[in-house]
């Protein structure tokens, strides 16, 4: 009777350390939720079975802040909570050159500028016509042009990680068609190196920033027509950058 006792004590103490971390995890979501992300936390469809993956969904409002430059103390970075093994490829979707402007260039340009801020090789050279739009998880990291449901979204970047290794595996971009795109810096054109940089910076495992005081950023929340100065990283963007793949 004492050995049933204890095999029973022994089953307790085995469920709870199994359930324990679960709710753990769920608290933190919902965390992560109030701070402007929309984790979500997958399971098999049918079963309702974990399947591991975190999905995280980064949204770029339209807004116009007068920049300020960060104070020295200010940290003005944040981490989303993955990272990757890098390099990371991108596939990009194929462009005519005509309106909207090809992806390409810009987007490229905005990997380098990550790229060069870290001794690690962060990116491959893109892959051409392996994208696929939407939001489903296929393990491409897909850049497009696409009409996002919500009006005033520029961008959507919707990243997928591993809750246990914290590994990041699918970030797609999607741009949304509701507003003129321009690779001139012209203050009638959103511009795509602009958005791209700060969107690479989401899939890289940086966070959105809103305070007022962190608005000289690349990882600020919010971005207008004309908006350039996000092309150039700033001192905590490297900061945050080298804080997950190194100096
Ligand atoms: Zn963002």
């Amino acid at each position: 009777m004492r050995n049933m006792k204890k095999i029973l004590c022994g089953l307790f103490i085995v469920l709870m350390l199994c359930v324990v971390p679960v709710a753990a995890v769920s608290v933190a979501a919902i965390d992560n939720a109030e701070n402007g992300n929309r984790p979500t936390v997958l399971v098999e469809y049918g079963t309702g079975k974990d399947v591991g993956l975190v999905k995280v969904t980064h949204i770029h409002y339209a807004k116009s802040v007068d920049r300020v430059k960060p104070a020295k103390t200010d940290t003005c970075y944040k981490l989303t909570g993955w990272k990757w093994t890098v390099p990371v490829t991108y596939t990009i979707a194929p462009n005519d050159g005509a309106y909207p402007p090809s992806l390409d260039n810009p987007v490229a340009e905005a990997c380098d500028e990550w790229d060069s801020k870290t001794s690690r090789q962060l990116f491959y050279d893109p892959v051409p016509g392996e994208y696929s739009a939407g939001t489903a998880r296929d393990y491409k990291n897909s850049v497009y042009y696409g009409d996002y449901v919500t009006d005033g979204v520029i961008a959507v970047t919707t990243t997928w990680y591993s809750r246990l290794t914290r590994t990041a595996v699918e970030s797609d971009i999607l741009f949304d068609t509701d507003f003129t795109w321009g690779t001139s810096g012209a203050t009638t054109v959103m511009d795509v190196q602009n958005i791209a940089t700060h969107e690479i910076g989401h899939t890289l495992g940086l966070d959105d920033l809103y305070t007022t005081s962190c608005s000289a950023v690349t990882m600020f929340g919010y971005s207008g027509y004309g908006d350039t100065a996000k092309r150039d990283l700033a001192i905590p963007d490297i900061t945050g950058l080298q804080k997950l793949y190194g100096v």
